[in-house]
């Protein structure tokens, strides 16, 4: 394993909230970082990283980097802080956490933590540990693959999908509800080569995404109607003789239950609801039913609705019922999270006290009207204003006077500015790391690359220290980095091969390998190995049973359905800081002439949430009716100081407790030109920047 050292190239890897999780080559020079490059120890990512991180060093040692632990001087969200030590920092933080556990139990505490790294060591390790000895609320992470992870979990068990390397295999590719070209960019290569061999793409999405606007087919279904769409065509496959009776009858259970549930669905009754045309949805049908090898790439943007787990459900259930498993570069990749079986309180040789949970999506209701109340809020790996839905109640917590705030970030996030203590964390090149990948099927140890800049600590030596100071350290809990590491490996698979793998090659293939065939080579992980197309369970948990479709919930007063989907400036809200440009909110032709708005336009979105206030771009990109926001927007990106997320609901979807942005129904008029916010200036009594 490398040290941080002053000059020379060293390895790392990519724990960002991407599934490809890029093996990195990284060159240092008398200790900084000049140069990030991708290298070809992951076979996915195979030398090619996203321009983010890329430019990773903007965000390392750019002017809005934390390098030193502050304290609130002004009034909340004012982001005036004076610079203090870590021994002060770290005994002001234990001494709120001993006072409040004390005072009002462990339950007021509440630990905010999604996202910002998928890194084992930064998430669910010696934070855990912390938390859990506190009795603290526990918080449910919902806001993404919650509903898909609910359902593949139900269907498949988690088992793991076709390998993204073996896309080049396959004759069909659907790609449904993903943008690869912004998220998990290294399908985008073995999409193109199996084009080059003659393999037909589809594209399902409500935009004309880059992919859309090349595939042989783009059904460009409205926003949360992907579930009548995949039951219409389960249903023809049923009833038109096209299905795989065998393998039903061989491998899976509840096929009379799904039949039943998608017979309403014919293509006309599924076309209107999808805004689509009954011909493209048979066009599509007798493809997928002619093609083999064909895969479908389940995405994110599938589930964001109140029909999300059920959708993605029967896509789920697709490839079954067409028999499109057994072939390389047939089935369906939904994440590939299931391939290590890691069990993180496992690893953290820890076991959660049955407190009170949070759901993620509504930590706002959480702060402003929990009961009892929520005393101290310990944000880490996540910047909830940018990432959160009713972005407006989340800011009236965070203005509780009565509410003490710790945000523990690499650069001052919206979040940050309306702590009570910041303290600064190190970014994934200045601490070790344990990456595994929710796409590539690889596990990756990166070792630190450089020092700390200034006086940023990594979440294992933070929550481990806070441990220590409020006596709740074990003698056998890791002590360094590379204990915990270690830790998280006897806890996975294999672990003495996984161990040889990773100080070989800094990267390893799960147990399963890294390109397995589904009944071939992996079989669902199911308790009798079949596919479960309709678990009792999950029909129990939908509000209209699994599968069961509910209505669109625009009113009259807001026709128009915001989507807020990925774009490549950002991880998520990972990078917010560095790029100052003016959002804009897509418009169709048809919706901009009816509202006489002009490419350009400064305009308001909103509804009875809040609002948005940004220029327009008037694209025909979109299909009418559809509006669009980027997500993970920060507050300076907007006219207002709001973004998407003030205008989401905080309801839930049918499965998994998961989010539901794309169920946000706004209205748009024209409004006059204001000036931007300002950029976020932080007040300190010494520079955030070490110069
Ligand atoms: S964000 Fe994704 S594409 Fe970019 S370097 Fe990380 S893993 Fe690779």
């Amino acid at each position: 394993m490398s040290t941080p050292g002053h000059s020379g190239r060293r390895e790392s890897s990519c724990p960002l909230d991407c599934p490809d999780a890029c093996s990195l080559s990284v060159e240092v020079e008398d200790g900084r970082i000049v140069r990030i490059t991708g290298d070809h120890r992951n076979p996915l990512t195979a030398g090619l990283i996203c321009g983010k991180v890329r430019r990773m060093s903007e965000h390392v040692y750019g002017a809005e980097r934390l390098v030193t632990p502050l304290r609130r001087r002004g009034a909340k969200g004012a982001a005036r802080f004076e610079a203090i030590g870590w021994d002060e920092a770290l005994e002001l933080v234990a001494d709120r956490l001993s006072a409040v556990r004390e005072r009002w139990g462990g339950e007021a505490i509440l630990p905010v933590c999604y996202g910002g790294s998928n890194g084992l060591l930064s998430q669910d390790a010696a934070d855990c540990r912390l938390f859990a000895r506190l009795g603290a609320s526990r918080i449910d992470r919902t806001v993404c693959a919650a509903p898909s992870g609910a359902a593949h979990r139900g269907l498949y068990g988690k088992m793991p999908g076709v390998a993204l390397t073996d896309y080049v295999h396959a004759a069909l590719i659907v790609i449904w509800g993903a943008n690869p070209e912004v998220s998990g960019l290294h399908l985008v290569p073995r999409i193109e080569a199996a084009r080059k061999r003659g393999a037909r793409l589809v594209v399902i999405d409500p935009r004309r995404t880059g992919l859309a606007s090349r595939a042989d087919q783009h059904l460009a279904l409205r926003p949360g109607t992907d579930l009548p769409l995949a039951l219409a065509v389960i249903r023809w496959l049923l009833s038109t003789a096209r299905a795989d009776e065998p393998f039903l009858e061989a491998h899976t259970t509840g096929l009379d239950a799904l039949r039943q549930r998608a017979e309403p669905w014919t293509f006309e009754r599924a076309a209107e609801t999808c805004g689509i045309e009954a011909d493209a949805i048979a066009a599509f049908a007798e493809l997928y039913a002619a093609t083999s090898p064909a895969v479908i790439r389940l995405g994110w943007g599938v589930e964001r609705n109140r029909n999300g787990g059920s959708a993605a459900a029967a896509i789920l259930a697709l490839p079954a019922v067409a028999g499109k498993f057994g072939v390389r570069g047939g089935g369906v990749t939904a994440s590939n999270s299931g391939a290590w079986d890691h069990d993180p309180l496992a690893a953290a040789g820890e076991c959660w006290p049955s407190t009170r949970v949070v759901n993620l999506n509504q930590v706002g209701r959480a702060l402003t009207a929990a009961e009892p109340p929520v005393r101290l809020l310990f944000v880490y790996n996540c910047n909830p204003l940018a990432t959160l839905p009713a972005q407006q109640k989340v800011r009236a917590g965070l203005a509780r006077e009565d509410l003490f705030t710790v945000v523990f970030e690499q650069v001052m996030t919206d979040t940050a500015r309306w702590a009570d203590v910041v303290l600064p964390a190190t970014t994934f090149l200045e601490h070790t790391e344990l990456n595994p990948s929710y796409g590539a099927l690889a596990m990756s140890l990166a070792p630190a690359v450089i020092a700390p800049v200034g006086q940023a600590r990594s979440n294992h030596r933070v929550f481990t220290e806070l441990c220590r100071r409020l006596g709740l350290a074990r003698p056998d809990d890791p002590d360094t980095e590379q204990q915990a590491a270690a830790a998280v490996v006897r806890s996975v698979g294999d672990p003495a091969a996984l161990a040889a793998e990773l100080q070989s090659n800094g990267v390893a293939a799960p147990p399963c390998g890294n390109a397995p065939i589904a009944f071939v080579d992996v079989f669902p992980r199911t308790d009798d190995r079949r596919i479960h197309l309709f678990p009792p369970h999950l029909d129990a948990e939908a509000p209209a049973g699994l599968y069961g479709y509910r209505e669109d919930p625009a009113p009259s007063t807001y026709p128009l359905t915001l989507i807020t989907p990925a774009e490549s400036r950002r991880t998520s809200s990972t990078f917010g800081q560095l790029s100052r440009t003016l959002a804009r909110v897509e418009i169709h032709p048809d919706d901009a002439a009816a509202r006489s708005i002009g490419d350009g336009q400064p305009v308001r979105v909103f509804n009875d949430q809040g609002e948005v206030l940004c220029p327009a771009r008037v694209t025909a990109a979109l299909r009418p009716g559809v509006v669009s926001l980027p997500k993970g927007l920060w507050s300076h990106h907007t006219l207002s100081g709001t973004t998407a997320n003030t205008l989401c609901p905080d309801s839930l979807a049918d499965l998994g407790g998961g989010a539901c942005f794309n169920d946000a129904r706004v209205e748009i008029e024209k409004t006059e030109a204001t000036d931007p916010p300002g950029c976020g200036s932080v007040s300190t009594s010494t520079p955030l920047r070490k110069e």
